[in-house]
């Protein structure tokens, strides 16, 4: 309750920002068991060293929630815990914003080092070993709303496309009378239809107590893929001024790179849904 009212009550208000510290750069994020990060008891206090990157907004944020590994000898995925680290603690140092591709993002995509962090054994989040629990209920919610946003991006993009190919002339004809150009804007159409259902049907499932890992791992990687392939061909169609800043295009492009890579590259949310596809198989002996 203190926590909650520390904490998550001025989060919502909109009073305070977080940041959220589970990348490091010196191992795969991709296999998060093998973090370094290191959090010790002592006391009544937990001793916090870690080394962490792609801490998204961490400038300007009051506290940062940072996994670390408390119980070694633990089974793998219940080695690690949460911990939460105000950014005034002496040992929290911000090494320097990342330059990414992309539009800055407010507070970047930040380096940053724990060093002796000393924190109140009440800042443990949850359960001790529960770390990757708490993960995963928070990335499952924080996925699907990425794919909801690029719907919106998708969709905008294919306006432009739809727009400037009724108005370009070459050869005597409109770009949208070529039918490379109908093709497009048909793909286009099926592909963001398809990323909105499936967004939806996941959203459905949630709704009906569903953690719906399948279903958020199929419209993470597809939806990525539906946002880049449409930006890519609304550039196309506008040809040379697609690359400039005329149009918003050519920011959406250098954004949409890093969506198959954040919460998750595509290979392991593909990974994800051919485990679960098989692994029913393997019991019923169809496929679902
Ligand atoms: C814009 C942005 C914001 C981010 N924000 C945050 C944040 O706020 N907090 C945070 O903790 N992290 C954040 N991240 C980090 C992100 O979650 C990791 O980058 C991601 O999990 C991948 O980890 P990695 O970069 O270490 O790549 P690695 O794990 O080293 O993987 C590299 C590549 O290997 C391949 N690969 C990996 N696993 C497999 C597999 N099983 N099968 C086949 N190929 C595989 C993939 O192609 C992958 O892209 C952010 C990243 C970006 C780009």
């Amino acid at each position: 309750i203190e926590q909650k009212e520390k904490y998550l009550m001025p989060l919502v208000n909109g009073e305070i920002r977080s940041c959220f510290a589970m990348t490091e750069p010196e191992v795969s994020g991709s296999d998060p068991t093998m973090l370094q990060s290191r959090a010790e008891l002592d006391g009544n206090e937990w001793v916090i060293n870690a080394h962490k990157w792609f801490t998204t907004g961490a400038i300007g944020a009051s506290f940062s929630i940072v996994m670390a590994m408390t119980d070694p000898d633990a089974a793998p995925h219940e080695r690690f815990s949460m911990f939460i680290v105000d950014a005034d603690n002496p040992g929290f140092e911000i090494v320097r914003e990342v330059p990414v591709m992309g539009d800055h993002f407010a507070g970047g995509h930040c380096e940053v080092r724990y060093t002796n962090c000393r924190v109140p054994k009440e800042n443990l989040l949850g359960k001790r070993g529960e770390g990757f629990k708490l993960a995963q209920l928070r990335l499952g919610p924080g996925r699907i709303t990425h794919a909801m946003r690029w719907i919106g991006v998708a969709k905008r993009s294919f306006d432009l496309m739809v727009e400037y190919s009724t108005k370009r002339t070459t050869r005597g004809k409109t770009l949208s009378e070529f039918q490379t150009i109908q093709n497009f804007i048909a793909d286009s159409a099926a592909e963001i239809e398809a990323a909105r259902l499936l967004t939806l049907h996941a959203a459905w499932k949630m709704d009906q107590g569903d953690q719906a890992r399948k279903e958020i791992s199929i419209i993470k990687f597809f939806g990525a893929k539906v946002l880049h392939d449409v930006i890519d061909r609304a550039i196309q169609v506008h040809g040379a001024l697609g690359i400039t800043g005329d149009t918003p295009l050519e920011g959406f492009y250098r954004e949409a790179r890093s969506a198959r890579i954040y919460d998750g590259a595509d290979e392991v949310h593909r990974m994800v849904v051919a485990k679960q596809v098989l692994k029913a198989f393997k019991k019923e002996r169809v496929t679902r």
